[in-house]
């Protein structure tokens, strides 16, 4: 049974339009690691990333010390640092610059509505802040958010209740699925300023209907705000022809751009400007400024995009991320998405073979149209499973209280590694127990 499993996923493997890109990660880093399951927790590196942040150090950094802030450059021009970037602008540029590329590669969004900046948690917290401080003007101060919400979502809207006296209107949703649009429907009302949810739901895989369920929040007079963090660089998106308002996400998870690499916010056009319905975020620094040099007194926001910088941009961290970009770039979303379908469906074809005989149960839709990207299996033991898993070279990750989260990153996960992990996997839940 097992040959023929190999045989499969060796099959699978060799008719993958996409299995070329699989190359050019550093995958010899890691020779311990014979199944990486958790690229949607952090992407692995690519090879070029190794040449681009040094590059970077010696020649734009060195070379061009403060003057790189605001001169374009071409020391670079040509290599894949810089490759297909809208301008060549400075530094100063490069918020915007990388993400117009993120919305057109993974978005569905026009250029002039992204930003790469902060961290996930930091964006999200402006946004909500933005949104209600712009409801708050029609007397409407609810937040419908839910229960199984990735932590710092509902942590930073916790907080945000209590600073601004707002209420959160939690929807109560299945932790083996995820919020529907009735739940949605069900939750909204006159007072509610926004609706925020994970597109991807991080436990579960779930895929939300982010169409329907921003269509019924506008109905209602609301505003919505998706985190992305586990869609981004895996399923696709098109906020512009949803019509979405606001959208935060990670660029470490599916856009390979390394540890802590800075995270995106999307503003939609028609939200920002100086009218009087035009969001502000309300961390006030110089670099949101609308002539941040002119050192003066009074803060006026840049009446673009760029209103969502606070503070100096994280330049260097963002180089990791162009190389993922520009790589996604060549892969097309179309293809990765294709391909992250198959993926989640083989997981869970050999997770019903091989795990389910022995307690193994599925916490993740049956319906590729309701899957992100990865796959959660449960079993009471999973805690103590996961760590022999890890001690064996194959690496998913555990989340309480019972899960294992088998992440499937389209550009660097085989076939075959996914078969190599779930069988290391039906050796441990065999014997153990
Ligand atoms: C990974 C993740 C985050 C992480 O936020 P950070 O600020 O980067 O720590 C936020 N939201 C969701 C839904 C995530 O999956």
């Amino acid at each position: 049974m097992t040959s023929t499993l190999r045989a499969r996923a060796g099959e699978l493997d060799a008719a993958d339009p996409l299995a070329g890109f699989r190359e050019e990660f550093l995958l010899d880093a890691a020779p311990g690691v014979s199944a990486y399951l958790d690229g949607n927790s952090l992407g692995r590196p690519l090879k070029r990333t190794l040449e681009s942040v040094q590059t970077f150090l010696r020649e734009e950094w060195g070379g061009r010390l403060i003057q790189g802030w605001t001169e374009g450059t071409d020391v670079t021009a040509g290599t894949d640092v810089t490759a297909g970037i809208a301008g060549t602008g400075g530094w100063m540029d490069w918020p915007t610059d990388l993400g117009d590329r993120i919305g057109r590669a993974a978005l569905g969004a026009a250029p002039g509505q992204t930003v790469v900046a902060d961290s996930t948690t930091v964006l999200f917290y402006k946004l909500v802040r933005a949104a209600l401080a712009a409801a708050r003007a029609q007397g409407r101060d609810e937040v419908v958010c839910d229960t199984d919400n990735f932590p710092t979502d509902r942590f930073v809207l916790e907080g945000i209740a209590a600073e601004t006296g707002s209420t959160l209107r939690w929807v109560e949703t299945d932790p083996a699925a995820g919020i529907t649009p009735e739940q949605v429907a069900a939750a909204l009302g006159p007072r509610t300023a926004l609706a925020t949810f994970s597109h991807v739901a991080y436990r579960s895989g779930h895929l939300a209907d982010a169409a329907a369920i921003t269509a019924l929040a506008h109905e209602a007079g609301a505003l919505v705000l998706w985190d992305l963090s586990h869609s981004v660089g895996s399923v696709d998106l098109a906020l512009d022809a949803w019509g979405v308002d606001l959208a935060v996400g990670c660029t470490y998870k599916y856009l390979n751009g390394g540890p802590g690499a800075p995270a995106f916010a999307y503003l939609a056009t028609r939200h920002q400007g100086d009218h009087p319905g035009a969001l502000r975020q309300p961390v006030q620094g110089w670099m949101g400024h609308a002539d941040p040099f002119a050192m003066g007194s009074g803060y006026q926001p840049d009446p673009s995009v760029r209103q969502l910088i606070s503070g100096t941009p994280p330049v260097v961290a963002m180089v990791p991320v162009r190389a993922g970009v520009e790589q996604l770039e060549r892969a097309g979303i179309g293809a990765v998405r294709a391909k992250s379908v198959q993926l989640t469906a083989f997981a869970l074809e050999l997770a019903d073979e091989l795990l389910a005989p022995h307690g193994v149960t599925v916490a993740t839709p049956r319906d590729p149209a309701r899957r992100g990207g990865h796959v959660t299996l449960r079993r009471e033991d999973f805690r103590e499973v996961n760590a022999a898993l890890w001690s064996r070279g194959v690496v998913p990750d555990f989340r309480a209280p019972d899960g294992i989260r088998i992440g499937l990153a389209p550009l660097s996960t085989s076939f075959t590694e996914i078969l190599d992990g779930i069988l290391a996997l039906q050796e441990i839940v065999e014997v153990a127990r």
